[in-house]
């Protein structure tokens, strides 16, 4: 029988340890911009009843009616991987009675998302989002907040100039009804000069067919009805105001009365942040307020607004990190003996914080030297049985190779103090 090798699954992707500590960096970065702002973070499961995303994303969004990853579990419950987390995080937001705490009750999530999406250039079906949503209050100063977490977050990463932010209000269920309407007679006026999927989203989603991108339905899409002309005079207020709080926090952004949400539950405030760097993946954050989701969810009446990050995107855009970690020292032992006096020193160093390998006393000196280079360790400490008899060990300097004897008894004091006590492994500058 012939043997296969196992791969993984078409249309995701392992994040291996060369790209770890761009993922580390975005993450830890994100946790100290939305604590700053009062956000707590949230870990709801990553797979929830059916339902919830069928009710909470809306039947006729692409992602419910194509994309969900949904199966049955043994007791034949419908199960499904998460789309989005909003809704899960509202799901326990209502089911936890959050909406007791002052208000607005500021929530952040970090997690992997799923999308049976046909797979290309970074999209995956497992990938990962931030997610932010403040919750309980619908007054527009929030709107900016939210907005300026995100673009805080970005001039952080240091990614701010290569990003700009767009920025629509899609109305609420006063005003969108007739804008919709008026959009659809359009739409159905230039059917012929539109491709096939525009058609179908005039029919069934028409707000999403102001997305397409071919060359030809641009052309009719320029033209068509804006919504902000249709905006109600609560919306058209709201939407005022919050350019006005964007402006006075100097945050730039682009008016894109053609940006609109795939859900249902979007109202107002939409906000996408865009690059010019990824081809056609150039949205790496997007988010609105879904003012009526909470209710949808059996929850009270209470507001919200978040937004997503789409974290692959930004890794890619994340420079590589100069400053690998590297460890301080491979404690080299030749023979058990050897190896057995320097275990100890070992782990008094990790103790101390500072990362070292030690060989296991079997291989050439030649090999083990080898081995540093490859590492890029900036010192080696050599322990043979001469050295062992006269109980000391030599230090080697990899960049120019000096070396020199050091007591054995004296040896992780000098280790730790080349590595700087609680700096962890930081190479001397030259070895870089
Ligand atoms: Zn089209
Ligand atoms: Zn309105």
């Amino acid at each position: 029988m012939p043997i296969v090798t196992i791969k993984a699954v078409r249309g995701v992707h392992d994040i291996l340890p060369a790209d770890t500590a761009r993922w580390q960096r975005l993450e830890a970065v994100s946790r100290q911009v939305f604590e700053a702002y009062g956000y707590k973070e949230i870990r709801p499961p990553i797979f929830e009843r059916t339902e919830l995303f069928a009710r909470g994303i809306g039947e006729v969004t692409d992602i419910v009616q194509k994309e969900m990853y949904t199966f049955e579990d043994r007791s034949g419950e419908s199960l499904t991987l998460r789309p989005e987390a909003t809704a899960s995080v509202l799901r326990a937001y209502v089911e936890h009675g959050l909406h007791v705490l002052a208000k607005p009750v500021r929530l952040y999530t970090v997690g992997p998302m799923f999308r049976y999406e046909r797979p290309q250039a970074g999209r995956y079906r497992q990938f990962h989002q931030l997610n932010l949503e403040a919750i309980g209050e619908n007054h527009p100063a929030l709107d900016a907040e939210v907005i300026g977490v995100l673009m805080e977050l970005f001039r952080r990463l240091g990614l701010a100039d290569r990003l700009t932010l767009s920025l629509n209000s899609i109305g609420d269920p006063a005003c969108r009804p007739a804008y919709r309407e008026k959009l659809v007679a359009y739409l159905r006026q230039n059917a012929g000069r539109l491709c096939g999927e525009c058609r179908e989203r005039t029919e069934r989603n028409p707000l999403r067919a102001l997305d397409c991108k071919k060359p030809d339905c641009q052309e009719v899409l320029d033209t068509a009805p804006s919504i902000l002309d249709a905006l109600c005079k609560e919306c058209g207020e709201h939407f005022a105001r919050v350019r006005q709080y964007l402006e006075a926090l100097s945050l730039p952004y682009v008016v894109t009365p053609r940006l609109v949400r795939g859900f249902d539950y979007y109202v107002r405030t939409t906000f996408e942040l865009l690059t010019g760097e990824l081809g056609a993946q150039n949205a790496v954050a997007g988010g609105g307020r879904y003012d009526g989701l909470v209710q949808l969810l059996d929850g009270p009446p209470d507001p919200g607004i978040g937004f997503a990050v789409g974290m692959e995107r930004v890794v890619l855009l994340l420079p590589p990190d100069a400053q690998d970690a590297v460890p301080l020292a491979l404690l080299i032992p030749l023979g058990d003996k050897a190896l057995v006096r320097l275990l100890p020193v070992a782990q008094a160093m990790r103790h101390s914080g500072v990362t070292v390998e030690v060989g296991y006393g079997v291989r050439k000196l030649r090999n083990e030297l080898d081995r540093a280079n490859r590492l890029k360790v900036p010192y080696v400490v050599i322990l043979g049985e001469s050295e062992l008899e006269k109980g000391e060990a030599l230090i080697r300097e990899m960049g120019s190779g000096t070396q020199r004897p050091v007591p054995l008894d004296r040896l992780e004091a000098e280790l730790i103090a080349l590595g700087g006590v609680g700096r962890g492994a930081e190479p001397p500058s030259e070895v870089r």
